[in-house]
């Protein structure tokens, strides 16, 4: 099995699993937080930790272009670069390369594009992208796609959505002919994520003891990255099932639904998830890139989605907006001032444990740089902890509580 999947529990079409990686379990729906140079800015590995991370992403851009995939490989991959031992995932450079709208060219060998930190010529195609991500050594490494723009007309989101179909085949033969080139081939750290999973689990009291025993049962670990496959479309829900059925007859261990959170409307997020979520495989897991706002992913998981990331609670922190259980807050208003409440009443992390809104609004306005860290570690344990009680409700049969703002995200 390349990516053994886990079943656990059942609510609707929502539901709560492990992803059994050499790093560690993940249990789903997980939210990734994201960790574009190898650092989810701002914050250590060790209070990732402390939150819960079970996985986190990495960036093939920019990794590739600083400090460069070889010299990563060279000093053991990413997990011992970062000193992170638990799973990784890595996205295919594509999604940045297409930001750089000015710099880049798309052909059907691939995009070439300039770096935007010293304008040098460069080339990924699928194959370099399974070349860099094998190199770096994530857990689950995504297929070379095109995030196709949007707005696009229906004839041009087809072609882009072709043009992904046959650099997923190209990705995958690259990937399976290499992918035993992964810098921890024959040291697999195996089990030790699972410290961090039984600590996290704690916080939730009425955790029922049968998952914990069943996750003492591994089933054999993958010795290999796995390869997901991503599903384009554009804005077409014809397109996107299409583009689901033919991604599915490619045969990956799991599948992403890519090009979504571009501008669109909340309405026609939910829409291309629904129709896709109708042709993915039900046992394996589904991960949507890219979103979202905290209901935002409560909602797809919901929907039955396992995975999703977004660089939303880490950049948003940054600028002095927190996720709380009364909504958002901008922590830089003069009218948190003499605050000496915590940033969420709700929250137990160690940011609210310890520190006022006076405080974090101070180190704000000062521009301070444990602003961001605290602001980033807050808004990540509130995403963590939504997602946990997001599990923890699934467990129980239940979401409409969740889903309704009745029961509190954490
Ligand atoms: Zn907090």
């Amino acid at each position: 099995m390349t990516l053994p999947f886990t079943i656990e529990a059942q609510a609707g079409p929502a539901r709560h699993a492990r992803i059994h990686t050499a790093h560690g379990d993940v249990e789903t729906p997980a939210f990734m937080p994201v960790g574009t140079a190898g650092t989810v800015k701002a914050v250590p590995q060790d209070i990732l930790e402390d939150l819960g991370a079970q996985v986190i992403l990495g960036n093939t851009y920019h990794l590739y272009l600083r400090p460069g995939h070889e010299l990563v490989r060279k000093l053991g991959g990413l997990h011992k670069f970062m000193s992170w031992d638990r799973a990784l995932l890595t996205d295919s450079g594509g999604f940045q390369v297409f930001s750089l709208s000015e710099l880049r060219k798309v052909k059907e060998e691939g995009v070439s594009f300039r770096s935007h930190l010293d304008g040098t010529s460069h080339l990924f195609t699928p194959e370099r992208s399974m070349e860099i991500q094998i190199a770096l050594g994530a857990d689950i490494v995504m297929a070379f796609d095109e995030c196709t723009e949007h707005p696009a007309e229906r004839e041009r989101a087809r072609a882009s959505m072709e043009m992904t179909l046959r650099w997923a085949k190209r990705s995958k033969d690259y990937f399976e002919a290499h992918k035993h080139e992964v810098p921890w081939k024959g040291r697999v750290i195996g089990r030790s994520g699972d410290r961090g999973i039984g600590k996290s689990e704690e916080s939730v009291p009425a955790q029922p003891r049968a998952a914990a025993v069943r996750s003492s049962i591994s089933p054999e670990l993958p010795t290999t990255p796995a390869l997901f496959g991503i599903v384009q479309g554009g804005m077409y829900a014809d397109l996107r099932r299409e583009s689901a059925e033919r991604t599915v007859e490619l045969d990956f261990p799991g599948y992403a639904i890519g090009g979504l959170s571009v501008g669109e409307s909340r309405a026609k997020t939910m829409d291309m998830i629904a129709a896709v979520l109708e042709i993915l495989p039900k046992d394996k897991p589904r991960y949507v890139m890219g979103v979202g706002y905290p209901e935002e992913i409560v909602q797809y998981a919901a929907m039955g989605v396992d995975m999703m990331d977004c660089v939303l609670p880490t950049r948003a922190a940054r600028h002095g907006l927190l996720f709380t259980s009364e909504g958002r807050i901008n922590i830089k208003n003069a009218r948190y001032a003499q605050d000496q409440g915590p940033a969420d009443p709700k929250c137990s992390c160690r940011v609210c444990s310890r520190y006022t809104r006076a405080y974090l609004r101070h180190l704000f306005v000062s521009a301070e740089p444990l602003a961001g860290v605290l602001n980033t570690v807050h808004n990540l344990a509130f995403y963590l902890d939504t997602m946990r009680s997001v599990r923890h409700a699934i467990t129980l049969g239940d979401l409409s509580g969740i889903l309704s703002g009745s029961v509190s995200f954490t």
